[in-house]
């Protein structure tokens, strides 16, 4: 599956990781379709990890289900998350891994370089986690 990543998606998402610096910072991505590549919407989340929030992110199970909720009433689907590394490169950690929903994306902002690094990922049922191409779209 390649990812189909809306400009102002991805604007939205870096934004949000520059003002959460140098916390980590997350939120919920929305997709037109099921099973879809087509990422359309974002939604900001909080952080809620208190001892290493530059190194790890933390969300209540109640404002995730807040949140999916919005992407449901938008009339869209849930495509997975979204969530920055401050100081690390956006390679998926153990951590991430066994947060993710398997099939769901995993988008991941790295602001360590001068330049904006942006790889996405999906969880396999093997405890890995595949790259999965993205595309920036008008
Ligand atoms: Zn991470």
């Amino acid at each position: 599956m390649t990812v189909r990543l809306r400009q102002q998606v991805l604007d939205a998402v870096v934004a949000h990781a520059r003002r959460g610096h140098p916390r980590e910072v997350v939120g919920l991505l929305a997709r037109s379709a099921p099973h879809s590549g087509d990422i359309v919407d974002s939604h900001p989340l909080l952080n809620e990890e208190r001892q290493y929030p530059h190194l790890g992110f933390l969300v209540s199970p109640g404002a995730l289900a807040a949140a999916e909720q919005a992407v449901h009433d938008a009339g869209l689907h849930v495509a997975g998350v979204y969530h920055s590394h401050p100081g690390r490169s956006a390679r998926w950690s153990p951590a991430d891994r066994d947060s993710a929903r398997v099939g769901d994306v995993h988008l991941i902002v790295s602001l360590r370089g001068a330049v904006t690094e942006i790889r996405a990922w999906r969880r396999v049922v093997d405890r890995t986690m595949e790259e999965l191409p993205v595309v920036l779209v008008a």
